[in-house]
């Protein structure tokens, strides 16, 4: 077990209250925070970091990223040979923590071969939350073989590269959802509406049935899970969150109503703006093909409103930042984007406390606060006056604890 540590002077920020505490010491021990405190902690044992000037967090969340995505072009991606891609993905993964993600929750594509690999410390990186392969119906969103390659798309149900699995049907929609759950899926992915990375999909594609949608939500219900859905279109997000999709990833088409919708249904939304962002200047030349790189717009330009409506309407909003390949590196500038449009402490609150609660870890992850499991993360300075601290691939980030262990540390105690 690694030494007990004791934070001292710290000003902690988790999103609980409007402006986090100041002078707070903390202890971890045993991989969790074991007491929080406003008086001077005794512990012999303990290694001691005075945080005079700096901002404890807790580790952060982002929820839909793709761990797996070694290239920007996802069909190119989903033939590369399992064992490239596993290499890939403990890159992806690492940087991933060394930028302060201590928990990701993965919406397409990882395996719990990799979720395993890391708790058996092999790899060094997040906390991995898997949904397996995501169900896209024929020609959906996860379907890449284009107009003219008719070879059947089950190629892609076990390839380690591949995003998701193409399923048509109520029963087979159950089916592949029991599969993927049978496998290690924590939650179900569906694609239920156009994308920009799939080349025969336009944006406002509806995908799968009402029925299909709805088998899919029972039996992520049955497995005590909720299914999150690929959504863009207000028509596409209504219908889905009618049905019981609890967890709307990218929704940047959405208007008033269905945010009320959403609010009413308690579903909570995962917004990707960087995703937009990323691919719009560097895209084109990472390889996204044309037939991609032109639906781009379609969804970004309106990425920022789509923001202050959820916002107007009370909606919880979790971090979400869709990257692939080396797009990866703008993981944090999402904290930026969303900066712009919301209040730093909403932005700051969709990292912990709202992701955890997507994530189904409350009180676990996401939180200063004894009893926690001792991911953390000391910023140097004040995020709340400045959300770019957060971004510079962790230069700001002196020290990283997950599960009580230091990943990094660059202050001398
Ligand atoms: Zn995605």
């Amino acid at each position: 077990m690694a030494q007990p540590l004791v934070f001292e002077n710290a000003r902690i920020l988790d999103g609980s209250s409007p402006e986090g505490e100041y002078d707070r010491f903390v202890r971890v021990a045993n991989g969790a925070i074991e007491e929080v405190s406003e008086r001077p902690i005794k512990d012999a044992s303990a290694r001691r970091v005075d945080l005079k000037g700096k901002t404890l967090m807790p580790g952060l969340i982002d929820c839909h990223v793709h761990v797996i995505a070694a290239l920007v072009d996802l069909g190119k991606n989903a033939n590369l040979p399992d064992a490239l891609i596993a290499y890939h993905a403990a890159a992806i993964m690492k940087t991933m923590l060394h930028r302060g993600f201590t928990t990701v929750r993965d919406l397409g594509g990882a395996s719990h071969a990799l979720v395993e690999a890391l708790e058996q410390g092999l790899v060094a990186g997040p906390r991995l939350i898997i949904c397996g392969k995501a169900l896209s119906q024929t020609g959906g969103h996860a379907d890449f073989r284009g107009r003219y390659y008719n070879r059947d798309p089950y190629y892609q149900t076990r390839r380690l590269g591949a995003l998701g699995r193409v399923v048509d049907g109520v029963d087979d929609c159950r089916r592949a959802a029991r599969d993927e759950i049978r496998q290690g899926a924590q939650f179900i992915k569906v694609m239920a509406n156009g994308g920009v990375a799939s080349p025969t999909d336009p944006i406002a594609f509806l995908g799968f049935s009402k029925e299909e949608l709805s088998a899919a939500v029972e039996e992520a219900r049955n497995a005590q899970t909720y299914v999150a859905a690929h959504l863009y279109t207000d028509e596409a997000i209504a219908r889905a969150v009618e049905v019981g999709v609890r967890s709307v990833e990218h929704a940047n088409l959405i208007e008033p109503p269905t945010a009320a919708l959403m609010k009413t249904k308690g579903a909570i939304e995962c917004p990707t703006l960087v995703a937009f962002e990323a691919l719009k200047s560097e895209g084109e030349s990472l390889g996204l093909p044309p037939e991609s790189v032109r639906k781009i717009d379609d969804v970004r330009v309106r990425s920022p409103e789509s923001l202050e409506i959820m916002h107007r309407a009370g909606v919880t909003m979790a971090y979400g930042t869709d990257l692939l390949g080396p797009l990866h590196r703008h993981q944090s500038e999402e904290f930026v984007i969303r900066g712009r449009v919301l209040p730093a402490i909403e932005v700051i609150r969709s990292a912990t406390v709202h992701a955890a609660a997507l994530i189904g870890m409350a009180g676990k992850i996401g939180t200063v606060a004894r009893g926690a499991l001792a991911d953390l993360i000391v910023i140097d300075g004040d995020p709340l006056a400045d959300l770019s601290l957060l971004t510079g691939q962790g230069r700001n980030i002196p020290i990283i604890v997950q599960g009580g262990n230091l990943i990094k540390n660059e202050i001398n105690m």
